[in-house]
């Protein structure tokens, strides 16, 4: 019998749960354990997607698949003065700088540069603001340009790596242990331009606030946890243990996307189906 954890299910309201997430939420309550403790985070940032039906809805579905959680749950838009004190440890540190640029003007500078179209080097930012002087930077922000701050990743890693005296590592339960090196994913963005912080900072904020043990997820996002390991050493907050978990997909083999209607979980339960059923379908034991 494994040690009791406390691990979360952390949906986004910007559409119906579907079977991945009903897999995803059911994996995190079970991963609790007995006398473990399952929580949930509404993580609400997006303004322009989230809609309150989908938060009731996220309710609604996951009491009718039998899971219950702790309250009061930890909603990310009533927490944001949390990660404007985080953002300020590592702007103190001189770790963040101001990015002015918009998302065609990076695709640009990343075409120009030669890269291929797709994969990965599509997101990472190629530098562009990071080379920007003082005073160019001070022009910007007086003559009120629209700004989002990322992380100087390099920088970032040598501080950290120096700070703990030599490379930082994360433990995922179903990989083992990981060398942390987020260098691959370039000056990620910690406070997006139209909301004072972003996925990456935030879930790391939360993730310590809630004091989650076992941070349960799509293995879609095995990469972001090097930067969360990162973000924790520069913030001096605990470093949970992670669990990441197969996807599910549709019959064609591709990842579930919220649209994804004909497998959302309310789809399934109107169509007649019990939770019990639905369950089943997860692969998971009833
Ligand atoms: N909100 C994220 C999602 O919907 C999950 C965040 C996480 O587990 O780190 O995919």
């Amino acid at each position: 019998m494994s040690a009791p954890e406390v691990t979360r299910f952390a949906p986004s309201p910007s559409g119906y749960l579907h079977l991945g997430h009903a897999y995803s939420a059911l994996f995190a309550a079970r991963q609790a354990g007995k006398g473990g403790r399952f929580l949930l985070r509404i993580e609400d940032i997006d303004l322009a997607r989230v809609r309150p039906e989908y938060e009731a809805a996220i309710f609604e579905d996951l009491a009718w698949l039998g899971l219950t959680w702790e309250t009061p749950l930890r909603r990310q838009s009533d927490c944001l003065a949390d990660y404007a004190q985080a953002l300020a440890r590592l702007e103190a540190r001189g770790l963040v700088y101001p990015c002015f640029c918009t998302r065609k003007e990076i695709a640009a500078e990343i075409a120009h540069a030669g890269a291929a179209p797709h994969g990965p080097a599509e997101q990472v930012y190629p530098g562009t603001c990071r080379r920007l002087n003082r005073a160019e930077r001070d022009r910007r922000q007086d003559a009120g340009a629209a700004y989002a701050l990322r992380l100087d990743m390099n920088h970032a890693c040598g501080e950290a790596e120096t700070e703990h005296g030599g490379p930082l590592t994360w433990h995922d339960r179903g990989r083992g242990t990981q060398v942390c090196d987020p260098r691959a994913l370039g000056d990620v963005v910690l406070a997006r331009k139209d909301v004072a912080t972003s996925y990456h900072l935030s879930v790391v904020v939360d993730d310590a606030a809630q004091g989650v043990t076992l941070v349960t997820r799509g293995e879609d996002l095995f990469e972001f946890s090097h930067v969360h390991r990162l973000l924790q050493q520069l913030l001096g907050l605990p470093v949970p243990d992670y669990h990441h978990h197969r996807l599910i997909t549709d019959d064609k083999g591709a990842r579930l996307a919220k649209r994804a209607d004909a497998l959302a979980i309310r789809a399934l339960r109107e169509a007649g189906h019990s939770a019990g059923e639905v369950i089943a379908m997860t692969g998971l034991e009833p």
